[in-house]
């Protein structure tokens, strides 16, 4: 037995995560299950895991000292976010203390550039690409005409829900300023995801595969079900690369790899988040395992759980309604709850602004006919307003 396997079973694991955001709330849910004892790092003195943490240190995760002095601190340091201090997770390996999923493997997703070499390096689909410096170097590229409209801006670095990405269609068009990757634009049918985890002994296991469908103005996730409404064999093309990408990767931990499948019915990979993520919310309550379990699972080395899936479901993002700032409060929960198979979650988060995350409702069914019924039922009724004071 490991040592994180003996302290885990004496109750005594010390587990940090990097950020307390509602990821990390939800990982620390399930980490209370198994006693786990949980120090989170994050900036925000309300943030939604500061409640149920065993600890919260507030603190700048983009710094380099803070970083690296709380990770000194537990017995294993995870993360649920991104754009962290990089620098300080490879001074924590180096020194020998276990930080889950490799910061290397964090380094090259951070980079959006990187991520993109990677697939083409291992042959894996994607759409084609060409990486810039600048916002100059991609107008020049345009006045060349090696670059033709319309085509996708992304920001190597930082950019999260839809914020860093441009859809380009012509020179009215606004560029982004950074070092960007210009890729074409996909002419999508749908949008997927496979979540995927791997442990210490190389075991691999994926989740169902869930469709989204996204708001046009805000680029984020509307609703989301499972199982995706694509054919068996679509399915097995997706598993079986999300499998691929975390191998190739050398990964342990939870990888969420999204993709779309394009009007000719191709499958090509958009982007991966080595973390717990939003397309995997409803296998809290849809799915044997949920997301977080399972990554607790990998990173720990223990057998990974199953993932089939319960029922049936629909998620929906609880934001923030337009026009709406300020102390929250949410309008119809009573009677969403009367409506079978709803299931709430809400993060704690004080403040509502227009579109910003608060909470997820997960809708089961015994078909998905009925879970997108019950779910048009939940949008009609549930708003994030502000109180009216
Ligand atoms: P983020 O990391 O901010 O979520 P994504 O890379 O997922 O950014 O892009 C956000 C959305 O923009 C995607 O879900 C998709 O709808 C659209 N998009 C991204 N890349 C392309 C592309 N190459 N072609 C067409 N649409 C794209």
């Amino acid at each position: 037995m490991t040592d994180l396997l003996e302290k885990l079973a004496r109750s005594e694991l010390k587990l940090g995560i990097i950020a307390g955001g509602q990821l990390g709330k939800m990982l620390i849910q399930e980490a209370s299950r198994w006693a786990i004892v949980t120090h989170v790092l994050d900036p925000d003195p309300d943030c939604p895991a500061k409640r149920i943490a065993t600890r919260h240190v507030v603190g700048d995760f983009l710094d380099f000292d803070t970083v690296y002095e709380f990770g000194k601190e537990v017995d294993i340091l995870t993360y649920e976010m991104e754009n962290i201090n990089i620098e300080a997770l490879l001074k924590l390996k180096e020194d020998g203390y276990r930080v889950v999923p490799d910061p290397e493997v964090l380094a090259l997703i951070q980079d959006k550039g990187l991520q993109k070499i990677f697939y083409s390096q291992h042959a894996i689909p994607t759409s084609s690409f060409v990486c810039y410096e600048s916002r100059t170097d991609i107008e020049e590229a345009v006045a060349r005409k090696e670059l033709r409209y319309p085509f996708v801006q992304k920001l190597r670095k930082g950019g999260y829900d839809g914020q860093g990405v441009a859809v380009i269609s012509s020179a009215s068009d606004t560029l982004l300023e950074g070092a960007s990757v210009v890729e074409k634009k996909v002419e999508i049918d749908k949008e997927i995801a496979v979540i995927v985890a791997r442990n210490s002994a190389g075991e691999t296991r994926t989740f169902p595969v869930v469709e989204m469908t996204f708001n046009p103005q805000t680029n984020l996730v509307e609703d989301l079900f499972c199982p995706a409404n694509i054919s068996e064999e679509e399915k097995r093309t997706a598993e079986a690369l999300a499998i691929e990408i975390i191998e190739k990767l050398d990964m342990t931990g939870l990888l969420a790899v999204e993709f779309f499948v394009d009007i000719k019915g191709e499958i090509l990979v958009n982007e991966v988040a080595p973390r717990p993520h939003n397309s995997g919310h409803h296998t809290i309550d849809a799915v044997l395992t949920s997301q977080l379990e399972q990554m607790l699972r990998a990173i720990l080395g223990l057998p990974l759980g199953s993932t089939e899936m319960i029922m049936p479901s629909v998620m929906l993002n609880l934001l923030g309604e337009e026009g709406h700032r300020g102390d929250v409060r949410y309008e119809g929960l009573e009677d969403v709850l009367d409506i079978e198979g709803v299931k709430v979650h809400l993060y704690g988060k004080h403040q509502t602004r227009p579109s910003r995350k608060m909470g997820h409702i997960t809708v089961l069914a015994g078909t998905l006919e009925e879970a997108f019924q019950k779910a048009d039922s939940v949008k009609s009724i549930i708003k994030v307003k502000s109180c009216q004071k």
